[in-house]
């Protein structure tokens, strides 16, 4: 009883890989450190209510969002735990938005701190806030040099309660580590001064994905883990450092196979034309569900367990797959176009291999057309 939702085209999530990856990454960390799972973006694509749940079921104790309405669509599903909005926000009315749905803001930057504070006092209203540094990926933050005036009025500002002094890493998934230990020594230098200066900050924190398996000298207070949590490696010399397991597949059936000639062109274009005589099998998924249209004609997806191509353009709904070596292939049948069929799988990584792009931007891509269906 999935209610339909399995009928064309679905994404499948592994409720226990999800545990499992949370766990594993908690067991990297030392007892006191905290572990934030990154939610943005509806989750990487995984849906963000369904992890967000799961993941703190499992030991996490943050959620971290990118945007307002993310957040909102955490509280209104009643979830309690923290929320720190990763992004940028300034305007009176996303303060308000912000206090009164109980998230925690970044400040960014002392005019930032400002509006925040004047707008929390006429709302009589105070509100744990998180001071972010720039040590080195030039986004968001006040420059590590500027720290400690910049954290002093944060800390001095009525109705801010600094809740946490934070920086982002630019390079933490090369596997040069010269970059990340200058960030490092940056952010460590930064809250040395602001010690200095009398402050003790409440809590620290500097690593994603990649530093949380990279260096347990990284983890601090708190870790802010995306892609890891979803089960993927952010780079392949981290895959010893912990065990993860992809937390979804995305699969779509099969809606009718044919018997081409040779000569025949396929799809939008003629990309692909048959060289011989030749099944074709229609699959009910697009690029409107997230399969991006740069992998026309050079994917493969799993039919019972074995690689076959796709050949032509991925159109909008629709796309077509060289079946010819599957006999007797049924409509209905499901394809796999992510995950694990037998003993092969695909991930997210050879889909960013062959479009020259990161796995993060592939999970990211999977539309709301797409039932996300617990398994
Ligand atoms: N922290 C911040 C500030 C981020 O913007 C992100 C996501 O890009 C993360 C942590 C999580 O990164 P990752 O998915 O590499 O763990």
């Amino acid at each position: 009883g999935d209610g339909g939702l399995c009928q064309r085209a679905w994404v499948e999530m592994d409720l226990a890989a999800l545990t499992h990856n949370v766990k594993e990454l908690k067991n990297l960390l030392s007892p006191h450190t905290e572990l934030m799972a990154v939610v943005k973006a509806d989750a990487y694509g995984h849906g963000a209510v369904a992890v967000s749940q799961i993941a703190l079921q499992a030991g996490a104790s943050w959620l971290g969002v990118a945007t307002i309405p993310e957040g909102i669509e955490l509280r209104e599903a009643g979830i309690e735990a923290p929320i720190l909005l990763l992004g940028a926000t300034h305007t009176p009315e996303q303060v308000k938005a912000i206090a009164h749905w109980h998230l925690q803001p970044t400040i960014c930057t002392a005019k930032q701190a400002l509006i925040f504070s004047e707008v929390l006092a006429d709302l009589n209203q105070s509100l744990p806030v998180h001071a972010k540094l720039d040590t080195g990926m030039s986004r968001l933050g006040t420059p590590w040099q500027e720290a400690t005036e910049f954290v002093q009025l944060v800390k001095r500002l009525p109705n801010l309660k600094l809740a946490s002094i934070y920086s982002h890493l630019a390079t933490a998934d090369s596997p040069d580590p010269a970059v990340m230990r200058e960030q490092h020594q940056r952010f460590q230098q930064a809250i040395e001064q602001i010690k200095i200066a009398g402050i003790n900050p409440p809590r620290l924190h500097l690593a994603n994905s990649a530093a949380a398996l990279a260096d347990p000298a990284l983890h601090y207070d708190l870790v802010r883990v995306g892609l890891a949590t979803y089960g993927l490696y952010p780079a392949p010399h981290l895959q010893s450092s912990a065990n993860l397991k992809p937390a979804i597949q995305v699969k779509a059936r099969v809606t009718q196979v044919k018997t081409i000639e040779a000569g025949t062109g396929v799809s939008y274009g003629y990309q692909f034309i048959a060289q011989r005589q030749t099944q074709i099998a229609v699959i009910g998924i697009g690029y409107a569900d997230g399969i991006p249209r740069n992998l026309s004609n050079k994917m493969q997806v799993l039919v019972r367990g074995q690689f076959v191509r796709q050949v032509g353009a991925v159109t909008m709904d629709q796309l077509m797959l060289d079946v010819t070596d599957i006999p007797n292939l049924e409509v209905g049948e499901v394809v796999t176009l992510l995950g694990k069929d037998g003993e092969n799988k695909i991930t997210a990584d050879d889909w960013a291999a062959i479009l020259g792009t990161i796995s993060w931007e592939i999970l990211c891509g999977f539309k709301h057309r797409l039932p996300r269906v617990a398994v």
